[in-house]
């Protein structure tokens, strides 16, 4: 009895696990063909600073629409466009879009304004990397320094002497890094003050975590004070209501993200919000 019951379990368990990777492959060939039929596109969420209140930037987030109008949430397909290779390509022309959408922006009059880009570990590695950046930048016409790429604290702990090398030289095209859903990944102090970086981006968790409690903010408190002492400019990311805005703003945070200022938006959206908001200063 005890028998076939394991076998039945053992059953069950492979009988999943088959589901499970045909699911992957079919997500991977939905997503290649979503790609070459160009139903992936940018949102863009707007970065404020907080004592101004005013848009000082903004973050590109790709997105899927499947045929029958689902969205599918990116961290669901990312994993599969790194795990297939299809990140090469569908980075690059995340890279690329959102710099063409940074020229257009300037052309439209928000001179100050920057674009940040996720950028996955595999495409970072990628021997091609560099070169992809060189022509996007290029191509384009985007300045550098109003571009900024989010690389995760994981990927800059991992192999730290070839990234440093690595960091170095995507820092000499001019364009700024900033470090994604800080506080979440066990970084050493040590080494991060061996990396040039440019921002850190406190984590959503973190940023819930803001209550009327002092304790609730001491991790924010700790990233804010970090930053400041190395040097770098912070975002709060998730920031969804004002009580959350204005303890960030009294640690001293200069920059935050979230659905309290703006949700993601489509490139058009995204030139009628800024026109509504006050003017952006140099
Ligand atoms: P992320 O880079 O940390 O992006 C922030 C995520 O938080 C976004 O989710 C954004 O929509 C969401 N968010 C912003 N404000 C709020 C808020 O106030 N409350 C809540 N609950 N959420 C908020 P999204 O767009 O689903 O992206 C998830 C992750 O997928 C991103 O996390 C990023 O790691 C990855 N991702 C998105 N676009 C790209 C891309 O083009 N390339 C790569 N490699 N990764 C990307
Ligand atoms: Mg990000
Ligand atoms: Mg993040
Ligand atoms: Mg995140």
């Amino acid at each position: 009895r005890a028998k076939s019951q394991q076998r039945a379990g053992h059953f069950y368990f492979t009988r999943n696990m088959g589901v499970e990777i045909r699911e992957r492959v079919r997500m991977m060939h939905a997503l290649r063909s979503a790609f070459s039929k160009h139903e992936l596109f940018l949102a863009y969420q707007p970065q404020m600073d907080l004592v101004a209140r005013r848009p000082v930037g903004a973050e590109a987030l790709l997105r899927w629409k499947t045929e029958d109008g689902k969205l599918v949430p990116p961290d669901r397909f990312i994993p599969i466009a790194e795990y297939s290779g299809l990140i090469i390509d569908i980075g690059e022309w995340v890279l690329r879009t959102a710099c063409a959408e940074l020229v257009h922006l300037r052309a439209a009059g928000h001179e100050n304004f920057t674009m940040s880009v996720n950028v996955s570990q595999v495409q970072f590695r990628h021997p091609q990397f560099l070169q992809v950046l060189r022509n996007a930048l290029a191509d384009t016409g985007a300045p550098p320094r109003y571009v900024e790429l989010e690389i995760t604290e994981s990927m800059a702990m991992e192999e730290p002497d070839t990234f440093i090398e690595m960091l170095a030289q995507v820092k000499e095209t001019g364009v700024h890094i900033a470090i994604d859903d800080f506080g979440t990944g066990f970084s050493s102090l040590s080494h991060l003050q061996r990396l040039r970086i440019d921002r850190l981006k406190i984590d959503r968790a973190f940023v819930t975590e803001i209550t009327g409690s002092t304790r609730g903010s001491s991790i924010a408190e700790m990233v804010i004070q970090l930053g400041r002492n190395l040097g770098l400019s912070v975002v709060a990311e998730g920031v969804e209501d004002e009580h959350q805005a204005s303890v960030l703003q009294q640690l001293g945070c200069p920059l935050a993200q979230g659905f309290l200022f703006a949700r993601p938006m489509g490139a058009d959206e995204l030139s009628g919000w800024l026109a509504g908001q006050p003017a952006l200063r140099a």
